[in-house]
């Protein structure tokens, strides 16, 4: 099952790269294992998966001590200031950097434990109140001051768009967040590297990468639905 999930999204991730004229290798499937147990994650590791996705702190710590060590943990979530030690030698990226207290927190985390902390900045493309991210406005400036702290190398952009039953209604805010990784790519910002947007779900990750996504982050089609009452 997982497999055959596997298998069918990485060819669809090809059609779409081929569709908008990209080389194979140039988007990568993370499997958001978010609530999902060692057993599963195993399976999907046998089918040669090693990017996986966590929103929860605890949990990335918990199933890092527990599964094979050449994982790329990402982290997914939100995350707050005071988790940011736990994982700071442990997150591969961090894909929900959106404000500076947070990157000043991360930064300091990363000297103390002399590692340099790669992070994504997280978008509010479509200004929805109950996500979190930054403005699309707000967002150079954020990465200006983020740039200068040491410890943290910024390798690129992330969103969540917004839920939608037919994919093609995200199309737009992934091309806004391209539009915007090129404006900033442009700026050449000392210490900012515009290599990784991290940018599509279970329900529109074709159109994602169509758009230009080198990181799309799957779960319920990896594995299932998810149960948050386990
Ligand atoms: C849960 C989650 C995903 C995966 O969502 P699916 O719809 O299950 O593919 C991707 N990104 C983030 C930030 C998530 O929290």
């Amino acid at each position: 099952m997982i497999k055959d999930n596997i298998i069918i999204i990485k060819n669809e991730i090809i059609e779409a790269l081929k569709k908008s004229g990209r080389n194979e290798n140039e988007a990568s499937l993370i499997a958001v294992s978010k609530t999902k147990p060692v057993n599963m994650i195993k399976e999907a590791y046998d089918c040669g998966m090693r990017d996986f996705g966590e929103n929860k702190v605890q949990e990335l710590v918990d199933k890092y001590d527990r599964l094979p060590n050449d994982i790329r943990w990402h982290l997914i979530g939100h995350l707050q200031t005071n988790k940011v030690k736990y994982i700071i030698d442990k997150a591969y990226l961090i894909h929900s950097v959106d404000s500076y207290k947070l990157a000043k927190e991360i930064s300091k985390e990363a000297l103390k434990k002399n590692v340099t902390a790669n992070i994504l900045i997280e978008v509010n493309v479509a200004s929805e109140e109950s996500k979190y991210g930054v403005s699309v406005e707000e967002c150079e400036s954020l990465i200006i001051l983020i740039s200068k702290l040491p410890g943290i190398c910024i390798k690129g952009l992330m969103t969540v768009a917004p839920f939608v039953k037919n994919e093609e209604d995200n199309r737009l805010v992934f091309r806004k967040l391209k539009q915007l990784f090129i404006d900033i790519k442009e700026k050449n910002i000392d210490n900012v590297f515009m290599e990784i947007m991290s940018m599509g779900m279970s329900g529109d990750y074709r159109v994602a990468v169509e758009e230009g996504a080198t990181y799309v982050r799957v779960g319920t089609k990896i594995f299932g639905e998810r149960n948050y009452n386990l």
